[in-house]
């Protein structure tokens, strides 16, 4: 189980925090490369200048990274109204 966070951004979008299986050191979940709408890699942004670690589909991780991804997009689709949000869990 990968420890996350999700953060909102000036813009209203939420960001994920994870603990960087890799390396253990907080990062930002981004998408690193698509194919058509196939997420094919993600990296863990440590720092600026998109430093970070790199998830590829091969990675053992990349499933768990990519439903958690996925569950936070919906869940952001979902949220249609400004306010709190709850916290929650991938399960
Ligand atoms: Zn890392």
């Amino acid at each position: 189980m990968i420890n996350f966070r999700i953060v909102k951004n000036r813009r209203g979008k939420f960001s994920i925090i994870v603990t960087c299986p890799k390396c253990g050191r907080e990062g930002y979940l981004r998408v690193y490369s698509k194919r058509g709408e196939e997420i094919r890699a993600f990296k863990i942004v440590h720092e600026k200048f998109n430093r970070g670690c790199h998830i590829g589909i091969n990675s053992e991780y990349f499933e768990e990274l990519f439903e958690l991804h996925k569950a936070v997009r919906e869940f952001e689709k979902e949220l249609a109204y400004e306010g709190d949000y709850p916290s929650f869990r991938l399960i």
